[in-house]
């Protein structure tokens, strides 16, 4: 163990930590998901390293602020969630791996106005939390997160919107019927 102090910081996504070389599975210098940060930062404030707990967790609350999605991210897959299904897919995340905890994304984004989410679960119930998150998808503004209905643009766009922000899209959006 050394006399230098914790340090830590944001980069791509990650909290990086340097420092620190006594805990088992955290290599000094390590880049760690958010999750594992908090766990870091649990570890040194048990064990009386109050200031390096604090380094740590301002670090993973930086992350969480700059990328409230951070992670989703850690699961893989190309992660493209308009703003206003941020809320939508961290509490789908939470119950998708509470059902599983391994599961990877391949994929998820935004696909004619709907929320598409594409995994590597097999699992029955992850199926039918994605099916509900797509539903609730489709009955809230992509943009702000208030309610919302899909809309087309004048050049075909479909998006799912509430009616103050299609208006200030300017893209001539005009609501279309649900089938
Ligand atoms: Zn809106």
């Amino acid at each position: 163990m050394t006399d230098e102090k914790v340090r830590a910081w944001v980069s791509e996504g990650h909290v990086c930590v340097r420092g620190i070389q006594r805990y088992l599975g955290y290599t000094d210098g390590n880049r760690f998901t958010l999750v594992q940060a908090r766990t870091l930062a649990g570890m040194l404030w048990r064990d009386g390293d109050e200031k390096g707990a604090a380094v740590v967790n301002a670090a993973a609350d930086e992350l969480e602020a700059v990328d409230p999605l951070a992670e989703v991210r850690q699961r893989g897959g190309d992660v493209f969630v308009p703003k206003g299904w941020v809320g939508i897919v961290l509490e789908l995340h939470a119950a998708l791996v509470a059902v599983d905890p391994s599961i990877q994304y391949r994929q998820i984004k935004e696909k004619f106005g709907e929320l598409r989410v594409y995994h590597s679960s097999d699992a029955t119930e992850a199926r039918e939390l994605i099916r509900a998150a797509e539903a609730k998808s489709l009955a809230t503004c992509e943009s702000c997160g208030n309610a919302g209905v899909m809309h087309r643009s004048e050049h075909g766009w479909y998006r799912t919107l509430c009616p103050s922000c299609a208006g200030e899209h300017e893209q001539g959006y005009t609501v279309v019927k649900q089938r």
